[in-house]
């Protein structure tokens, strides 16, 4: 199997050296032919040195390397891929476990498939591709999904219609590729929800806040609990098991505060310690001085692009800044930042401009990573997303 070839500038091929799996469009010195979008291409130097096989796209990414050997991309490569992703989920004990069945089984670049992302919620499984030629493959990462699970996969259901290159010769379509679901309450450390893959966000449920969550249950006996960015709830039924006195759900979205109070009802039916409200998260912490003791901050991705990163450092500085201003004393602070451009030392120094603004006595008791099923590709630091940092505050 003879590949197109893509050749770098000289100088350019540093990154791929140390086996960064993204090739930027302006490193490209020359094609040899006209590869297709989501075509498989072969990428050499300057001096014609082989140095990795990977899926072309038009776009600033190039080519997303699935590989640094050089090897023919089939479909027993992407099974042999896919079969190490499981593998290694089930050394972590997320296969068949009775409490925890909702888990990341392929995180792209962590789990070296760029462009694949597979979240397991019980017996079905949400795919989501982010490139063209990870959607071209779709029907043969099904069929290694079926081979895998045997009949503990019931559904197959395909959500890449908003995350593909809108300019893209292809044009997917939210749906079941395999099967039906009919179950959609999942579970995690024992506690229920329901996941929503067709209307949710990302693949329905944020799956990464799993330990975060079961850190969060342990500090949280007989606190007033603010879940700030509440989503569908994850922390606030966490919360309520750990023994919270009171726990409050704010989200500016009506249907999360929906799914939120679903979910608590699922877990504690009429529990009277828990109310949800729909308001902005900004509005909301400007009136609520020493109310709470136990403050989750969790907003969704603030900068998704460098260029506007400082405005998001800014975002993550006034927004801590208030949960400084208004917990009880002695209270603690579960702050989050999920941007990808933004880097643990930049979110770290916002929170410290934070606290000291408001010039009480802060403490970091934890810091705060993904879990173990989103692991990071040591090559690419991008991958390491989701940071946190719990706090006491005097
Ligand atoms: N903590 C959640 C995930 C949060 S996702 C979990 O554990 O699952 C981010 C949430 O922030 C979304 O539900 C979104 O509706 C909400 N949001 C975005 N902007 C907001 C704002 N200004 N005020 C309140 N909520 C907001």
């Amino acid at each position: 199997m003879s590949y197109i070839k893509v050749v770098l500038k000289s100088g350019k091929d540093q990154s791929m050296r140390r086996y960064h799996p993204w090739v930027f469009s302006g490193a490209i010195k020359k094609i040899y032919g006209q590869p297709a979008e989501g075509d498989i291409v072969e990428v050499f130097d300057n001096k014609d040195e082989y140095l990795g096989t990977g899926h072309y796209q038009i776009g600033s990414i190039a080519v997303r390397i699935v590989s640094f050997q050089q090897v023919e991309i089939n479909e027993a490569f992407w099974k042999s891929q896919i079969k190490k992703a499981y593998d290694l989920r089930n050394v972590q004990g997320f296969i068949d476990n009775p409490e925890t069945n909702a888990y990341r089984l392929v995180g792209a670049e962590g789990d070296n498939l760029p462009g694949l992302i597979i979240d397991m919620y019980d017996d079905t499984a949400v795919v989501q591709m982010h490139s063209i030629g990870m959607y071209l493959i779709k029907d043969t990462v099904d069929a290694i999904l079926k081979e895998l699970f045997g009949d503990a996969l019931k559904a197959i259901y395909n959500k890449s219609e908003g995350t593909i290159p809108f300019k893209a010769d292809v044009t997917p379509e939210n749906g079941y590729t395999f099967g039906q679901s009919e179950a959609r309450i999942a579970l995690e450390n024992g506690l229920k929800f329901r996941v929503d893959w067709e209307k949710g966000q990302k693949t329905g449920f944020f799956v990464d806040q799993r330990d975060n969550r079961a850190l969060l249950e342990h500090y949280s006996k007989g606190r007033k609990v603010l879940n700030m960015f509440c989503y569908t709830g994850g922390f606030s039924f966490y919360a309520m098991r750990g023994g919270a006195e009171l726990v409050h759900s704010v989200d500016s979205s009506a249907r999360a505060i929906d799914l939120t109070n679903e979910n608590v009802e699922l877990n504690f039916p009429e529990d009277p310690r828990h109310d949800a409200f729909a308001v902005d998260a900004f509005k909301y912490l400007d009136d609520i001085k020493g109310k709470y003791d136990l403050i989750i901050l969790d907003p969704p991705a603030f900068a998704k692009h460098n260029n506007v990163l400082n405005n998001a450092l800014q975002g993550y500085k006034k927004l801590n800044a208030k949960a400084f201003e208004q917990i009880a004393p002695g209270g603690i602070i579960f702050t989050f930042s999920c941007s990808g451009v933004v880097t643990k030392e930049n979110f770290r120094k916002s929170v410290f401009a934070a606290a000291a603004r408001s010039g009480r006595t802060v403490r970091i008791l934890n810091q705060l990573t993904q879990p173990a099923d989103h692991p990071v590709n040591i090559y690419h630091p991008e991958g390491e997303y989701l940071k946190g940092l719990v706090l006491q505050v005097e």
